[in-house]
């Protein structure tokens, strides 16, 4: 007996009656933007090493002494018709890479700021991502597992939704 060709997963002329439906093959690029709606978070994380003193600070940390950093940058956005992508990771990474790398990953940072904590870092890093990526959203600089300090831009992201998150929350 000979099974109909649509139980082999074929598209059939019936299947392509219904054009954006399942033909066998998975979900449909038009079935899934038609249930999604709203905008996406990509995030994407970077390690880098780097020295660094506070100065002032009263304890161990005013002395000279090292950090394996991880900073996880976030972009949201509409997922692009022609790529299905809100950002490339490529090319986030490439604009990481390139915008903040060569002054932060194995070097001192006191080189180039005066008090580097991971809070004036992280607003740093604002600043040199921003003009390269559209949607930046977030970023968050863990200085070790466990603690990190997170950052949303000059207008508490209106774009991510951080400054109502935190009215909501009082
Ligand atoms: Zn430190």
């Amino acid at each position: 007996m000979r099974r109909p060709i649509a139980a082999l997963g074929v598209a059939t002329a019936d299947s392509r009656q219904n054009p954006g439906e399942s033909d066998g093959y998975g979900p449909s690029t038009r079935e899934l933007d038609r249930t999604m709606s709203g905008d996406l978070e990509v995030t994407q994380e970077f390690m880098f090493s780097a020295a660094h003193r506070l100065p002032g600070y009263d304890g161990p940390c005013e002395d000279v002494h090292g950090h394996n950093y991880k900073l996880t940058v976030t972009v949201k956005g509409p997922v692009h018709n022609r790529s299905g992508m809100v950002i490339d990771f490529r090319t986030l990474e490439e604009v990481v890479k390139k915008n903040i790398f060569p002054q932060l990953d194995h070097r001192m940072l006191n080189d180039f700021m005066e008090n580097p904590t991971a809070e004036y870092m992280v607003v740093w890093i604002w600043g040199k991502l921003k003009d390269d990526l559209p949607g930046l959203c977030r970023l968050t600089l863990y200085e070790q597992p466990g603690s990190s300090v997170t950052y949303c831009g000059p207008e508490g992201a209106g774009s991510c939704g951080c400054r109502a998150e935190g009215r909501r929350s009082g």
